[in-house]
């Protein structure tokens, strides 16, 4: 391909995105911004797929998609980018989705990572993206995403989805977008400004737990590739900044206003980055000389084993007092051991798959 072959093809010219260009916000001034555009993705569940997806078929020139779990059938419901075949050879998340990325855009570029996304690596994972998006499923690691975004000033695109329920918000920084592709004047509020302290360990319902609707999926992975895509194009100042809460199953859905940065926030007021600095978020580490891994939780107890008992009594085997529970979970075939305090022990020698296992049956 010759450099103006090149350059037709950045800017939308074979055709790819011609309904795209057509709408007046985006044009072909906006199409090559997606296609010099680098996208962190942070976990590809349900939400990251959802994403990843519409990302790709828009033109982004670069989705680097980040997640440490393998393809298991009971994905297959809402993880959209998964067929059974990934689910049958329990293929690497990172991988498969690339492999699907591929099918439906190879103008793109897709860079995948099996990994945790943790402290030490969370800095090299973002070296030179213009915006980051929430695929996750636990507040330890939003935490250290939102550290990230705070510290490096990037657009950081936050979504939760539980049960029928879902969150979307976009997080602007205080500080950020400075010579950077995406600016901004006003901030928002961080995610520690909304939500100063993770749940306890065990207080919150997880979608293994709790369940989750596919079409909220839908609606939430909507929400947070529009605010995506219109940062990217340098749509900022009619970009929708509310906290949208979504229940299609109740038909509710609401925009609170996010308000501005707080100033006694220990991220984005005092620029104290206590995730990505290793000095919170929880630790897993194994047992020496047992196929056993210890997980220590972001923030600690106390654990109410009796509600989380009921949680986990259609899962496995339960047994419990009010110092410790134990469970033989029944699809995982791993014994999960609870300490009133948050702390776990996981029947895996893998600290990845354990910590898996604590996000998935636990939650943090
Ligand atoms: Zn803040």
């Amino acid at each position: 391909m010759n450099p103006d072959q090149a350059r037709r093809k950045k800017a939308g010219g074979s055709g790819r995105y011609d309904r795209q260009v057509l709408l007046p916000d985006i044009g072909s001034d906006g199409q090559r911004k997606l296609a010099d555009a680098t996208v962190l993705i942070v976990g590809c569940g349900a939400l990251g797929c959802g994403v990843a997806d519409q990302l790709a078929r828009a033109g982004v020139g670069t989705l680097r998609i980040v997640d440490r779990d393998v393809v298991e059938i009971s994905n297959l419901q809402r993880q959209t980018l998964y067929s059974q075949a990934d689910a049958d050879r329990a293929a690497p998340k990172a991988m498969a989705a690339a492999a699907r990325l591929g099918e439906i855009n190879p103008d793109i570029r897709v860079e995948p990572v099996t990994d945790d996304f943790r402290a030490s690596n969370a800095e090299s994972l973002a070296a030179g993206v213009d915006l980051l998006v929430d695929g996750l499923d636990n507040f330890d690691t939003r935490y250290l995403l939102n550290d990230l975004a705070v510290k490096h000033g990037l657009p950081y695109v936050y979504a939760g989805a539980v049960g029928t329920g879902g969150l979307v918000m976009p997080i602007l920084p205080k500080g950020g977008g400075q010579g950077q592709a995406v600016s901004w004047d006003a901030p928002t509020p961080c995610l520690r400004c909304i939500f100063p302290e993770p749940p306890p360990a065990g207080a919150s319902p997880t979608c293994d737990t709790a369940g989750v609707l596919g079409p909220t999926i839908a609606i939430v992975t909507g929400h947070q590739a529009a605010a995506a895509l219109s940062l990217l194009v340098g749509r900022v100042a009619d970009l929708d900044r509310s906290m949208h809460s979504i229940d299609p199953w109740a038909g509710e859905d609401r925009r609170m206003r996010p308000g501005t940065p707080r100033q006694a926030c220990p991220c984005c007021g005092q620029r104290r980055f206590e995730w990505l600095d290793g000095e919170r978020g929880g630790a897993a580490e194994s047992l020496c000389g047992r196929d056993t891994t210890q997980i220590l939780p972001a923030a600690p107890g106390p654990v109410d084993l009796d509600a989380l008992a009921a949680r986990l009594n259609p899962h496995g085997e339960v047994r419990h007092d009010q110092h410790v529970l134990q469970v033989d979970l029944t699809e995982d075939r791993v014994r999960v051991t609870v300490f009133a305090d948050g702390r776990a022990l996981i029947g895996v020698g893998d600290p990845a798959r354990a910590r898996t296992l604590y996000d998935r049956w636990v939650g943090a």
